[in-house]
């Protein structure tokens, strides 16, 4: 296909907010699409080379991206840089410089999504010296070939910040209406209508498009099976082995009252160990870890394999646990911030992992010996742990529980779990199915008054005096219904300027600078990525953010590598905090 036709999509995504319109333009496009080509297609449709669980980055530097651009349109690093500042956007800038480069020239070569997608996929794996040239060319390259429609596009893909829209709700919707179900669009008033009847019918393609994702990930999979195989092919859909698959997520309870009305007795109470999850899959004795955004951590975590392969009997099974750090001299359990720094390490890997030793804690499994066990009950399933985990202590251990209908044994039990160091305590229901990437109530945490909040951030200000070179004064945001960042507040405070503090300033100006998209001034837009844990006195309402809450003594507790910034709190979080304070 040509990047072009591609690029018509993507430009008529850009061009609407609404939902309905984005699925229609998405399902119009699916349906031209050949089954060869669905692959690269779904892929470079999200702004993505590799699926999310794939741990291949593209990996790219805006400094790069101008070095290309400096190098396709022959104009000046300098006067490039001029013009980002101005416009905010390099697609943008990459667009205007083309432009004015091909009408001088007239050259035209059609550009293939294939082509793209190939030195994508390049620019990822090269590594090492010479590395930076090889990837200005592979930019470059696209470049002096494209548009300049195309040239923005191919800026923004490879800055991993394509910005059209595309949800993966979307997405899914998109599929269901292209190969299942036939919904009449009314392009004008942008909007469908269904009978209840046709209604049902339709929820049930979108939730067998939704349920195949879950497992395997993977738009390409998902869609080519509805193209081919339909409804029928879609239930078919199964886990597999070392791809990894979306945990189930739990609501929160008030209280444990609360809980045990959501639940119904008996049910099973566990500690909620302070670590961070993560799914083991065993293949024939291969063993692979994921986190729970579904990054390979395989070779950072040498110790986790080592331990599955000498204490977990099967030949084949995917194991769903939390990895919590402790201390080798005490043995007492240590706060995630500790350890966490093991998830994104690639050298001295065996020297951390003596210094930082986890302990496993099984509390789910989802596939053993060839049978996949999502649907059988939790009971089962956690029967099946304590057969085939042979538990040591700081090493690996079934995740400790109480099966009880009592609400004082379940409050004395959550009592010892703090104590002990944990957050609190889950508590699930015995006959629940395992239901990949919902967050369903099969599972209810309990922990005291959350007193802080998940926030990602959106902008900083470049410091001055001594702070000059690092970023500070953090822009926050939650995450409305939409799905959009809207921001609630500003912090400096608890950023420290040594490394045995805290978190570091150059910590946090590392982890922004490449994702800068925008300066003035003093001042940075980031794109969302790095997630914050915020403490802060209370919650107030705002004018000043577009949240229309502020966050009072805001204070940095530490980075949350482990989170996604779609996992952040919500603005209802927040407004059901600041109800509670009240
Ligand atoms: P939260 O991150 O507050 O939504 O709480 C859910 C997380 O608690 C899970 O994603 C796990 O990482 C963690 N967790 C710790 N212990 C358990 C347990 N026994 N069962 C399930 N999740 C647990």
């Amino acid at each position: 296909m040509r990047y072009g036709d591609l690029v018509e999509v993507y430009e008529d995504l850009e061009g609407t907010s609404k939902r309905l319109a984005k699925t229609y333009y998405i399902s119009a496009f699916l349906k031209k699409i050949k089954t060869d080509e669905m692959e690269h297609l779904m892929l470079l449709l999200q702004g993505r080379v590799f699926p999310v669980w794939d741990e291949r980055k593209i990996g790219v530097a805006s400094r790069l991206v101008i070095k290309s651009i400096n190098l396709a349109s022959g104009m000046s690093v300098a006067k490039i840089e001029t013009e980002w500042r101005k416009v905010g956007d390099l697609g943008e800038v990459a667009k205007n410089l083309i432009k004015r480069k091909t009408q001088a020239t007239l050259v035209s070569i059609h550009l293939s999504t294939s082509k793209v997608f190939d030195n994508l996929v390049k620019l990822a794996s090269a590594e090492g010296k010479g590395s930076v040239d090889v990837k200005v060319k592979l930019i470059a390259e696209l470049l002096t070939s494209a548009g300049p429609d195309e040239a923005k596009y191919i800026v923004r893909t490879v800055l991993e910040e394509l910005r059209v829209g595309v949800a993966s709700g979307t997405l899914r919707d998109a599929i269901a209406w292209a190969y299942l179900y036939k919904v009449k669009y009314n392009e004008k008033k942008k909007s469908i209508d269904l009978s209840a009847e046709e209604r049902v019918k339709y929820n049930e393609a979108a939730n067998a498009v939704q349920g195949a994702y879950d497992v395997t990930n993977d738009f390409a999979v998902v869609a080519k099976v509805a193209k081919t195989k339909g409804l029928k092919g879609l239930s078919k859909v199964n886990l597999k082995l070392g791809n990894p698959v979306k945990v189930m997520l739990y609501l929160k309870a008030k209280d444990m009252h609360e809980a045990f009305k959501r639940i119904g007795t008996p049910l099973q109470v566990e500690y909620k160990y302070d670590g961070f999850r993560v799914q083991v899959h065993k293949d024939a004795g291969k063993i692979s870890v994921y986190t729970r955004r579904l990054e390979d951590v395989t070779a950072q975590f040498p110790d986790i394999v080592d331990v599955v392969k000498g204490h977990v009997k099967g030949r084949s099974f995917i194991l769903d646990a939390e990895a919590i750090g402790y201390d080798r001299k005490s043995g007492k359990y240590l706060p995630f911030q500790n350890i966490s720094q093991r998830i994104k390490r690639k050298y001295n890997i065996d020297e951390m992992a003596k210094k930082f030793p986890v302990e496993l804690n099984v509390f789910d499994m989802l596939y053993y010996n060839g049978k996949n066990l999502l649907d059988e009950p939790f009971s089962k399933r956690r029967g099946l742990i304590e057969r085939i985990v042979k538990p040591r202590k700081r090493s690996i251990v079934p995740a400790a529980c109480l099966v009880t209908s009592e609400v004082k044994e379940a409050e004395k039990f959550y009592k010892e779990a703090l104590k002990l160091g944990n957050e609190g305590v889950m508590v699930k229901k015995l006959d629940a199915i395992y239901k990949p990437g919902a967050r369903v109530g099969y599972g209810m945490k309990v922990k005291p008054v959350m007193e802080s909040l998940d926030l990602a951030v959106v902008g900083a200000e470049w410091g001055e005096g001594k702070r000059k070179g690092w970023l500070s004064s953090l822009v926050l945001a939650c995450k409305n219904k939409k799905g959009e960042f809207v921001e609630i507040g500003k912090v400096g405070t608890g950023l420290k300027e040594k490394e045995k503090e805290g978190v570091t300033f150059q910590q946090v100006t590392d982890l922004l600078k490449p994702l800068i998209i925008k300066e003035s001034g003093r001042s940075v837009r980031v794109r969302p990525s790095l997630v914050i844990e915020i403490r802060y006195e209370e919650i107030q309402k705002s004018p000043t953010y577009s949240s229309g809450y502020a966050l009072r003594f805001p204070r940095v507790v530490r980075i949350r590598d482990d989170r996604a910034p779609d996992e952040i709190n919500t603005l209802e979080d927040v407004e059901v905090l600041y109800k509670q304070q009240k």
